[in-house]
């Protein structure tokens, strides 16, 4: 199945479900930092969070930005998740690699550490963007989320994100949230009902793997409660915006000195993406095309 975003209704519209497929994005991420499994399973629930956060804004500009600083060996971990489906982001230690935790999983927990902090930042494109700041939970990332929900938007919501990684790569992904709509946020056997039948969840990669699609899980999960599952699907993938321009501005940035210390040292330079891992190089006639710009400039 590609790489997708689908949302539903269920309870009369009381219940907001959105689901993602974030598989090959989360394979891409990792091919291209060269990430160890176990940040390969954090940065694909933090992509997968990005995505499902982002997904009830409006503005078709609207970002959701989530940085995890936690006291664990990967170090900050950042998305930068599009309503357009784009996503990007790095792990600051990728190569990390940890024992399996007691139940014989990837230990995202002790990886990311359970003492930090979530920052989740909402930028619709224009004026000042809305940010919150949590305590971290358990590190696992959806707790984290969660708990971001839970106590910074104050909406009831159940979230599951999964990652399934092995020595071949990604070979599930994605993740589910649901929401009690405000008008019926009061209603405290739909919030517990949420609550229990996602928890009854053995897990959101289990159910990719044996083949279950997005609707299928959302009929599993909601198909008794008046589920209506919204026609648009939308496609999901791994972009990140850096070019050549924008790496050359940034070395612009530099200062003259620098630049003639490029050309005269390496006879070019070679500066990397924080956000996607892409190489790119410059020539010596590139830096000095630079100089001459700021010469002009002074
Ligand atoms: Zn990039």
């Amino acid at each position: 199945m590609a790489d997708q975003l689908i949302k539903a209704t269920a309870a009369a519209g009381g219940i907001r479900a959105v689901g993602v497929v974030t598989t090959r994005l989360t394979e891409e991420a990792r091919a291209r930092h060269r990430l160890s499994a176990v940040a390969t399973a954090a940065l694909g629930r933090t992509m997968t969070s990005g995505l499902l956060l982002v997904s009830n804004m409006k503005r078709s500009q609207s970002r959701v930005n989530i940085r995890i600083r936690g006291n664990g060996p990967l170090g900050t971990v950042f998305v930068d998740a599009g309503l357009d489906g784009t996503v990007r982001g790095y792990v600051e230690n990728p190569h990390v690699e940890m024992p399996l935790n007691q139940q014989g999983k990837l230990d995202v927990g002790t990886a990311v550490g359970k003492d930090g902090y979530l920052y989740v930042v909402r930028d619709v494109g224009y004026g000042y963007p809305y940010s919150s700041t949590v305590e971290l939970v358990s590190g696992e990332v959806g707790d984290d989320i969660a708990y971001y929900l839970a106590t910074s938007e104050q909406t009831p919501s159940a979230l599951v994100v999964g990652v399934f990684v092995n020595a071949e790569g990604v070979s599930a992904a994605g993740g589910l949230l649901l929401q009690v709509m405000p008008k019926a946020a009061s209603d405290d056997t739909l919030v517990e009902t949420l609550e229990s039948r996602v928890s009854a969840l053995t897990g959101f990669t289990p159910l990719l793997r044996s083949g279950k699609t997005l609707p299928e899980i959302f009929e599993q999960l909601l198909g008794d409660m008046d589920l209506q599952i919204l026609p648009e699907t939308q496609l999901l993938r791994f972009h990140c915006r850096c070019t050549h321009e924008r790496m050359l501005g940034a070395l612009k940035l530099l200062g003259q000195a620098e630049l003639q210390d490029m050309i005269e040292k390496d006879n070019g330079a070679e500066a990397t993406c924080h956000f996607c891992g892409q190489i790119y190089t410059a020539t010596s006639d590139q830096l000095g095309d630079l100089i001459v710009a700021l010469q002009a400039e002074s």
